[in-house]
């Protein structure tokens, strides 16, 4: 394709006129004229070529080296195909024309060349900037557009912001307004608080201190002479009153509970005591529904501890209340464990088993909830308030342990708490037994539970025991031990011990072989015991009460001797510590401050029932502390919380 054509046909003339300046500009000596295809004529030469026939000619001899002559000289013609025209060049006269001619010929398609490249450069430039134009448009189009969104954006966020400030003022406001409500409520509610805590205070103070005086004076009553009638309806009214005492308590406790007031101890205390005066208390009530008891203290759990006594005796006090309650016949057996030694102490598992009604099992779970009973004829039956669980749960938790249960309907329950307690640093006391290592025990009674008691005692010490239920059996190893030579020193037997009717051990065993050199330790329920002596009088008997206390067990062991001539000498007054029969022998000066009349009155009463005559009495603080500065006292009894 000819690169000039679209050119030519827009602009020969310009082209070839621009040529011609090309042409000019490297030969300039060389005067040329180009002859267009149109037949028209262009350059300098124009006016010397109108002369057609010059011309002709030169179109004629086009390329063939040919010169013509001109009005001013020797004329040559060579083509132009690109530009579709002809070249004519005027020559020097000097030269020679053939030289001349490839001479020109070679500097015209030299310029030829340039022409075309200056050509396609301009173009090259000119799309360049046609191209830099257009890109140009767009970045401004761009431009444009981008100032417009700015625009648009800085006027909507104006707005938005706008929006938001008053949304943020609103909602700041309404927080202030709340915040403020808040604190007015925080402040009624913290004033509530203590009022309601005043108020629990109070309340205790002010329900148990006339209860407790309804009480006393009951048992006043009850020390009295009265008819049968008025003994039974004032029996009515003691037990009645406990039953409120209780529920109160509960009461009381489980509120204190609930506002965080109540606190647990960590103080000293020997754990077999907190156990044993525990067992006394309930052995007396499940004695005199006929039922059985044993607390069982394992031989390797330590006695002295540091924890919440007070706590800890609630919870069993609680485990027991109810095996009693639940229980018809059989009877409740108390046992502590010890479950683990821990980097803290010692945990223990104090388990308490009945044989009574029992739980179903679908009531189990939900039995440590507050106010759950099993079912709402128990209320009615057997009393409650559905509290005291809860107060268990509540009370072990605070002191890190846990609780549970398991249970057979109609079979028993077993209720126990795990709770972890420091040991004290100087350790248990080392009973003192002075008998022989190889001294052989025998413990005849129809209970395991009773005859676990007594051998967890022995396990410690290291003494050969046996075991028997009735009384052929302990009277058949009673025999046998004597036929080898090895017969029992101690035999603790149960004063009711089944096998032959109205015959006590003692005097079975006295018909059976020699028992001379062996103690018989009889044991009874407080108050049951059979104060008639043995038929077949013996010189060797103790009575010691059940429960079996640890330190009379060991006293029996250490120093039967002391034991049996006291009790010889109708001394038995520490063996049955029995508060109605106990009496200061020494003269004691007393001050009781209490502002309840009733309670001072069962108070004073009290007192002198124990021989104590000497008391001052203050109805209120002031009046007690003048009666201290007063007076020399031994002893001071006195209200809490005294006006
Ligand atoms: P309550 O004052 O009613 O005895 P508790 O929380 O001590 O309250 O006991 C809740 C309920 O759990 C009792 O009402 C009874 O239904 C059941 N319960 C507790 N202990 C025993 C038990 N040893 N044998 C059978 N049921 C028991």
């Amino acid at each position: 394709m000819n690169l000039f054509d679209d050119i030519l046909q827009e602009s020969d003339d310009e082209i070839n006129a621009s040529f011609l300046g090309l042409l000019n500009q490297y030969l300039p000596t060389y005067t040329f004229g180009i002859l267009l295809n149109t037949g028209g004529v262009v350059g300098s030469l124009s006016g010397s070529l109108a002369d057609t026939g010059l011309a002709d000619q030169l179109r004629q001899t086009v390329d063939s080296g040919q010169v013509l002559t001109g009005p001013n000289g020797p004329l040559l013609s060579l083509s132009l195909q690109d530009m579709n025209s002809v070249i004519v060049c005027e020559i020097p006269q000097a030269l020679d024309p053939t030289t001349a001619f490839a001479m020109t010929r070679d500097i015209i398609n030299l310029c030829k060349n340039l022409h075309k490249k200056e050509r396609l450069l301009s173009e090259e430039k000119a799309l360049l900037a046609a191209h830099k134009e257009q890109r140009d448009r767009r970045i401004r189009v761009l431009e444009k557009k981008y100032q417009d969104i700015l625009a648009q954006n800085q006027t909507q966020s104006a707005e938005y912001s706008k929006l938001l400030k008053s949304e943020i003022q609103n909602r700041t406001s309404e927080l202030e307004q709340s915040n403020k409500e808040l604190a007015q409520a925080k402040e009624r509610a913290e004033a509530a608080n203590i009022a309601k805590d005043q108020f629990l205070a109070n309340m205790s103070h002010e329900i148990r201190t006339p209860m407790n005086g309804v009480i006393g004076m009951v048992e006043l009553l009850l020390g009295t002479s009265l008819t049968e009638e008025q003994r039974h309806f004032t029996m009515l009214m003691k037990n009645s009153s406990n039953a409120l005492l209780n529920v109160i308590n509960d009461i009381l406790d489980y509120s204190k509970i609930e506002a965080g007031k109540l606190d647990i101890e960590e103080i000293e205390f020997n754990l077999r005591q907190v156990i044993e005066e525990l067992s006394d208390i309930i052995s007396i009530s499940l004695f005199e529904k006929g039922l059985f008891f044993a607390g069982i203290f394992e031989a390797d759990v330590p006695v002295m501890l540091k924890g919440d006594p007070v706590r800890l005796r609630q919870i069993i006090m609680n485990f027991c209340g109810n095996a009693v309650k639940f229980t018809r016949q059989g009877g409740v057996v108390l046992q502590v464990g010890l479950e683990s030694k821990t980097s803290f102490g010692v945990q223990l598992k104090f388990s308490v088993t009945d044989t009574g009604i029992g739980i179903p099992t679908d009531r189990i779970s939900g039995l440590f909830q507050s106010f759950s009973q099993v079912d709402a004829s128990m209320t009615r039956q057997y009393g409650g308030t559905g509290l005291g669980l809860a107060i268990c749960k509540q009370l072990t938790e605070m002191m890190g342990g846990k609780v549970g249960v398991s249970s057979q309907e109609n079979k028993g329950s077993t209720f126990w708490c795990k709770i972890e307690f420091k040991q004290q640093d100087k350790g248990d006391p080392i009973p003192d037994v002075s008998l022989e290592q190889d001294a052989m025990i025998l413990i005849a009674d129809a209970n395991p539970a009773a005859r676990q008691v007594l051998i967890e005692y022995i396990k410690p010490l290291g003494y050969p025991f046996q075991e028997a239920c009735d009384i052929i059996d302990a009277c058949s190893k009673i025999l046998s031990a004597r036929q080898s030579d090895t017969p029992f020193s101690y035999v603790f037997f149960d004063q009711d011990l089944p096998g032959i009717p109205s015959t006590d051990l003692v005097e079975a065993a006295a018909e059976t072989c020699d028992i001379s050199d062996t103690t018989f330790v009889r044991l009874a329920f407080l108050g049951r015991q059979n104060h008639q002596q043995s038929n077949a009088p013996h010189p060797r008997i103790i009575n010691l009460n059940k429960p079996v206390k640890y330190a009379d067990f060991i006293g029996c062991l250490s120093s039967p001797d002391s034991l049996i001539n006291m009790q010889t000498q109708g001394n038995t007054q520490r063996m049955q510590a029995d508060s109605d029969t106990f009496k200061l022998t020494c003269s004691c000066r007393l001050l009781l401050a209490e502002d309840d009349e009733m309670n001072r009155i069962v108070a004073e009463n009290l007192l002198k029932k124990m021989n104590i005559a000497d008391i001052q009495i203050a109805e209120n603080g002031q009046e007690a502390l003048d009666l201290f500065k007063a007076g020399q006292f031994d002893l001071i009894l006195m209200d809490g919380q005294m006006p």
